[in-house]
Parts: C-alpha cells; structure tokens; sequence
C-alpha cells in the first residue's frame, strides 16, 4: 500500500500530480507522501500494541528533518548510529529517553553527546567500545543504560551486504561471547548493562529469521538472567521488507502475529527499529528523460537521475519499478513491480549523467515508448535514497518535498553550486 497512483493516466503522489511538482521545483527530485509514512507507522505500532513497543524509526533510512517530525508527533523515538544523527533526532524534538544509540565504531565525541543527551540506550557492538563507554561514563560520573547488541547467527536471506546477524558479521558478539561480556561488564553502574540488541539484517522478507533470532536470543535472556544479571530490555531492531518487486513484503502484522507470542510475559521493555518499512515506498525518485540512445542493439534512456542521488542499484543490484509519469495512452501499469508485460515495451537500460558505468537506475527493463523531455518516476526509494546521495560529479543533491492531501512542501531545497563549495571557502 502507498499513495503513488495513476490518476486520469498521470502519476500523482496522494492527490498532487507529480508534474505540477517537477514544474515547480525541478528534477531530479524525491518525492514523499505523508500518508504512506504514517500508514506504515500506524501498521507497525498497531500490529506490536500488545507488547507497548518503543518504536525508534530508523534515522538512517530516510533522515529529513519533517519526517522525523511528523514520526516523532506520531509517537515515536529514535535508532541513530552516529553523532550526526543523534543531532537531527534532537533537531526533531526527539525524546532522548526514546533514542537507542547503535554502530560499530562509536567515539569518544559522540560518546560525550550521547551522554550530554541523557540518550535512553546506547547499543553495545563490543568488550573494547564497551571498556571505553565505561571509562567514559566514570570520568563524568554518570551513569547510561546499554544493551549489548548479540549476534544470532541466522541468515536473513538478503544481500550480503545487507546482512547482519550471521557469525562473520562486524555487528556485535557471538551468543556464547555474550555470556562472558555479562560475566566481565555486567556487575558495574557507570554502564547498567539491562538489554540486549538484535538487528539481523535488512530486508528480511519472511519472519523465520526473526523467530529463530529471537528464540536463541530468549535463551541467553533466560541464561543471564539465572546467572543473575536483570535484563529488562530487548531491542529487536528493523528489517522488516518494503514492495520493490511486488508485494514482496509482508504487512507489519504477520511479523507481529510470529513475534509477539515469543515476547508475551517475558517481563521485557521492547524496542523496534523500523527505518525501511516505513520510508522505503513513501517516496519517490523523480527524474527527467534526457536522451535516448541507441548502442549496438541495446537501448538507454538517459535521464537526469544519477548514481549519487540514488546509489542502491549500483550498490546492492537493486531493483527499483520505474515507468512513466504520464504514459502513453495504453500504458498504465495494473500493477507495479517486475514482470509488468503488455505489448508495445522495449527493453532499455535507464541510466544517468555520472560518469561510471555503474551510473545505472535499471538494467534490462521493458519499458513503454518514451522521449525527451518525459518525466519518469523511480519508485520505492523513499529509504537509503536520499540519505545515501553524494556530491560525486560535483552534483548539487536534489530536493526533498513533503505531500499531504493536495498540499505539497520543500522540505529540503535544491542544492546550489555555492553550497557545494561553502565547506572549501574558509
Ligand atoms: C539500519 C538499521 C535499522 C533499520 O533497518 P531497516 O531495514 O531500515 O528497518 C535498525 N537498526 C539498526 C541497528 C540499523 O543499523
């Protein structure tokens, strides 16, 4: 479900035409609904209500301001994963009891803030960034709440460089390690070591992994707990799917209905990290068809889009529907997603201005006649879109605008070339 839909054959973002926005602020621009966003909130809060999650939306999936604005007013707090972001989550007006602090290489700076924010949990990667939060906290006299992020060693069937929870992952410490960080750490109060973390990877299409995860998880609980230790917080972390392909993903409630009877009178504070789930298919790439190209037999369009704006293909192999805003007369899409087929496509690569030949949108794509001029719509990349685009090429990064209804804002400005060398001006 989303708010994209072709109505009288042009494509509008709930009900704003997505060509009255390029008019006004240009391609290549993301485009966000609101309604999706909250839609896919209210999903995930409904679908967990019985176990009174905290849901910390995932900062790095889709980071602008508003977005952070409009899910904190819903309700929710943050999962942040460095200093930069700990800043925007407080921009936002988040809770600093809600934000939970994750990532391998944390330092003593943002350690600092963290503690200056009275932040609600760091998540602990490691013994050695463990050793040093201690030190830090005893140096200022305080006193944090952690939770050691574990490893469970489950495949979450997703890229590999989206997969996090097995063995050889960089991503916090084995089940049998962390027995012994509890052994070794767990009996100080500078660090109230009291949770534990999960994050297995992302997106996890299917719930298996979660349960398996979880299940080895309630066993080290169950262990630690009889060695003494009050653990009082688990943090399942995100990776719930979003529909790139198809209806790929499940809803938020077939994750909950696996989940929820493991964690039922557990006795714990529950903590998700949704980020994809819920910004992935709320936004779109919209971009402009620069040329058509013919090389050999194979046919690009050449649109205004490039690898820094939207880097996913060329990093994961990543599949993003893409097809016309104002298509031909016949060719609007039933449905989205891969395997779209009605007579008249032809097979083109979508590509963009950079120079690399991983400069790609889409490869192999049956798509309808288009030319210059056109405007094109990238869809599902509302998480690791925008957050993930560069300046490579010396290219200003698009702006952002945030639909409601019928209304429409810049939430982010179009960069200029004078804010591409304000940092080189001093
Ligand atoms: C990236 C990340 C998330 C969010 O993952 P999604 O797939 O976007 O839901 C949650 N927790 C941690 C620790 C992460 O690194």
């Amino acid at each position: 479900m989303d708010h994209f839909n072709y109505q009288n054959g042009e494509l509008h973002c709930e009900d704003v035409p997505l060509a009255r926005i390029s008019e006004d602020v240009g391609t290549p621009a993301y485009v966000y609904s609101t309604a999706t966003l909250l839609h896919h909130y209210d999903a995930v809060a409904k679908a967990f209500a019985e176990v009174r999650p905290i849901i910390c939306y995932s900062i790095k999936s889709c980071a602008n301001l508003s977005i952070c604005r409009l899910l904190r007013e819903r309700g929710a707090g943050f999962d942040v994963v460095s200093g930069g972001e700990l800043y925007r989550a407080l921009a936002a007006d988040g809770d600093p009891a809600n934000i939970v602090f994750a990532g391998v290489g944390k330092t003593d700076a943002e350690i600092h803030q963290a503690i200056d924010a009275r932040i609600g949990w760091f998540n602990i990667e490691s013994e050695a960034e463990l050793e040093n939060l201690i030190a830090i906290a005893r140096l200022r006299g305080a006193s944090v709440n952690a939770a050691l992020r574990v490893n469970p060693d489950v495949d979450p069937k997703t890229h590999r460089y989206t997969s996090t929870g097995k063995k050889e992952s960089k991503f916090g410490v084995d089940l049998e390690r962390a027995r012994r960080v509890f052994n070794d750490y767990g009996r100080q109060d500078a660090v109230r070591l009291t949770g534990i973390h999960l994050h297995i990877g992302s997106p996890v299409n299917s719930v298996e992994p979660y349960v398996s995860a979880i299940t080895k998880t309630l066993g080290l609980i169950d262990a630690l707990r009889g060695d003494g230790f009050a653990i009082d917080t688990l943090d399942i972390g995100g990776g719930f799917g979003a529909h790139y392909k198809a209806s790929e993903a499940p809803p938020a409630v077939r994750y909950a209905e696996a989940i929820v009877p493991l964690l039922r009178g557990r006795g714990l504070k529950i903590i998700l990290e949704p980020g994809r789930s819920i910004a992935a298919n709320a936004g779109i790439l919209l971009t402009r068809v620069l040329y058509l190209k013919k090389s050999g037999e194979r046919d690009f369009l050449i649109v205004d889009a490039g690898m820094n704006d939207l880097i996913r293909p060329a990093l994961y192999e990543a599949y993003h529907f893409i097809w016309p805003v104002a298509p031909a007369a016949g060719f609007v899409p039933a449905q989205r997603g891969e395997g779209v087929s009605m007579p008249g496509l032809r097979l083109m690569d979508v590509v963009g201005p950079v120079c690399e030949s991983g400069d790609f949108l889409a490869k192999d794509r049956m798509l309808p006649p288009m030319q210059r001029g056109d405007l094109v719509a990238v869809f599902t990349a509302g998480a690791y879109g925008m957050v993930m685009a560069s300046h490579y090429n010396t290219r200003p990064n698009p702006p952002e605008i945030l639909v409601d209804g019928n209304q429409y804002r810049v939430v982010r400005r179009r960069e200029t070339y004078e804010d591409l060398l304000a940092a080189e001006r001093e």
